[in-house]
């Protein structure tokens, strides 16, 4: 039991309050320290705002009876103190009904004694710390010893009760870390944990004592700041958020840097339920990632729509790759005189029941985003491999193959395997193959690259780099890689007769390719003239509407042998 117990009497009848402390003073000692409220009003207060270690609670005072204050007493949340309640034998009261009203306690008066006084109150205070415990594990992430999930929830109900009262604005901060996954695959779950601790620590320090910083789970914080009065207080407080990750942290030695990205809901201009901020503050968050992370961005309903949008069809373009509604166009390449076809290249279509076809620009991106382009990218090279093997039993002329990859599907780390085994498995020869990767991939990448295309290039596969110009490649960047061409983007070649920056960068690339003995294709040629300067400059090769537009598998069998006839020039249709 503790030194001193304070505990508080209400009740007013003098010679009872005399007795139980003299019974109290038997029974506890020295440390006995006690207060008396002799009046129903006065008692209202201390009880909801005070702390005392116990309190006696006479079941009659001023004419009423006291079940409203032992209400108050175990309402106000956090801080409740046990109460033993007091009555006499003839008020019959219900001693169970009393303690689900909250009382720890409840003795007659008539019965009392020293012996059952002290027993009474070391059982109400054990019993308080056991509750408080509970109290502290319900709601504290016991990691950080921030407010969790349960806690978070209350005071989020409890703030936006209060702002929609004060005409004021509440801010919801949703955070998580930039790359903590890897943080803790590569270091460890015990330095993971200690850096959310940290984090924790600087995410207290960069608020008010006023606000709720909680944990919600994995790397995932929310922040609820109140009483703010214009949104240039929330930027203020979003950027400090932001800034307490520049310095590394100190993981036992190791020092880690961290930056985090937050999105952020506001009551009551994007919500007043808290599932609905907590939702929009995610959606912020998300936002606030793919706009290229350590950044915040407030909710935007324009945003949510789209996101929106995206969500359904990123879910119809599983069904899709399920049902493999995906087909493949193929566009010739040329030799720049026209003469012959040098290959084709494998552009994907989605043919969708309602919507028609969509075009891969109106995809893809979701695809790369949502990682479901490396089954995609399986799929597009098996029906290549398909259509290799049927034109090969129709007796056509063998072509190579152009086909796309992605940046996400080449930093697949599986991705040679699984080349090899769809190649494999459909008996089809790498030489056949050419993968296109754009500039910006190779630029991006690690030096993982350099060991995954000599790979590749070990097999036989030929690579292309495709929308060449737009990435800045220097030439001894390009020389590490066993690249054999280069596309010049079709950006370029749209107003190489008009615009003479545009005339200069394929004019360079050309030579800069003959120089490293790369083939060179120009993408897009769409008139005579642009041919014209593409050859004269010495390009060896063209794709474009000119010469070809994509068409389906079909249409092209049918299109190849009487082309031949065909001056340059002359369209095939899509
Ligand atoms: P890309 O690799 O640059 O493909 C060339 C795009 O330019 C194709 O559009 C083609 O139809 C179009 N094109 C060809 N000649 C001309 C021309 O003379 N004028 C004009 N204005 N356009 C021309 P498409 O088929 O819509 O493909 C767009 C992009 O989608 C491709 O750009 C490629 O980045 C991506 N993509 C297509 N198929 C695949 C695929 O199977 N896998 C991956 N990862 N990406 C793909
Ligand atoms: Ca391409
Ligand atoms: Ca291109």
């Amino acid at each position: 039991m503790a030194d001193r117990i304070h505990i508080l009497y209400i009740g007013n009848d003098p010679g009872e309050q005399q007795l139980l402390e003299e019974m109290l003073r038997e029974a506890l000692g020295d440390g006995l320290l006690m207060t008396w409220i002799d009046n129903f009003n006065e008692a209202l207060w201390p009880l909801e705002t005070s702390y005392y270690d116990l309190v006696f609670l006479d079941y009659h005072l001023d004419g009423r009876d006291t079940i409203e204050l032992l209400r108050r007493s175990a309402s106000s949340e956090g801080r409740s103190m046990p109460v033993v309640m007091l009555a006499d034998n003839e008020d019959h009261l219900d001693d169970l009904e009393v303690i689900r009203q909250g009382a720890a306690d409840y003795l007659s008066k008539q019965e009392l004694s020293v012996s059952i006084l002290k027993r009474s109150v070391r059982y109400a205070i054990e019993r308080k710390k056991i509750e408080q415990r509970l109290l502290t594990l319900s709601h504290y992430d016991p990691l950080t010893g921030l407010a969790n999930r349960n806690l978070f929830y209350l005071k989020l109900t409890d703030g936006i009760i209060q702002t929609l009262r004060g005409n004021q604005l509440l801010a919801l901060f949703f955070l998580d870390l930039d790359h903590f996954k890897e943080i803790n695959d590569t270091l460890g779950h015990p330095s993971g944990d200690r850096l959310l601790q940290e984090v924790s620590t600087r995410l207290k320090k960069a608020t008010r004592a006023s606000d709720t910083v909680a944990r919600l789970g994995g790397d995932e914080f929310a922040i609820i700041a109140t009483h703010l009065g214009t949104e240039d207080d929330i930027t203020l407080l979003a950027k400090k958020l932001i800034t307490s990750f520049n310095e590394p942290f100190n993981l036992g030695g190791t020092q880690v840097t961290t930056h985090t990205s937050i999105g952020i809901a506001l009551c009551p201009v994007h919500g007043h339920d808290p599932d609905e901020l907590l939702r929009h503050a995610d959606l912020a968050l998300y936002q606030a990632k793919a706009a290229g992370r350590n950044n915040f961005k407030f909710y935007d309903s324009e945003l949510d729509a789209r996101a929106q949008e995206y969500r359904a069809l990123e879910q119809e373009m599983r069904h899709a790759l399920h049902h493999r509604d995906f087909s493949l166009h193929y566009q010739p390449m040329f030799s720049s005189d026209g003469k012959q076809v040098i290959g084709v290249e494998a552009l994907v279509r989605w043919f969708h029941k309602v919507r028609g076809m969509i075009a891969p620009g109106d995809f893809i991106p979701l695809a790369e985003s949502s990682g479901l382009i490396l089954p995609l990218g399986e799929q597009v090279l098996e029906m290549v491999c398909d259509q290799i093997n049927q034109w090969q039993q129709m007796g056509m002329p063998e072509m190579l193959v152009a086909v796309n990859l992605s940046p996400t599907q080449f930093s697949d780390p599986d991705l040679v395997e699984k080349i090899i085994h769809i190649l494999e498995e459909k008996g089809v020869s790498p030489q056949r193959i050419e993968l296109e990767i754009t500039e910006n991939t190779l630029m991006e990448t690690g030096p993982e690259v350099i060991e995954r295309l000599t790979r590749l290039h070990d097999l036989g596969i030929k690579l292309a780099i495709d929308d060449f110009g737009t990435g800045y490649s220097s030439l001894s960047y390009l020389k590490k890689f066993p690249v054999h061409k280069l596309k010049i983007d079709r950006a370029f070649v749209k107003d190489v007769t008009t615009d003479q920056d545009d005339a200069t960068i394929a004019r360079s690339i050309i030579h800069l390719g003959q120089a490293m003995n790369l083939e060179i294709i120009a993408e897009g040629v769409e008139t005579e003239d642009q041919l014209n300067f593409l050859r004269n400059e010495g390009c060896q090769q063209v794709q474009g509407f000119l010469f070809a537009k994509p068409m389906g598998a079909d249409t092209l069998a049918k299109w190849l042998p009487q082309r031949h006839s065909s001056p340059p020039g002359h369209q095939a249709s899509a």
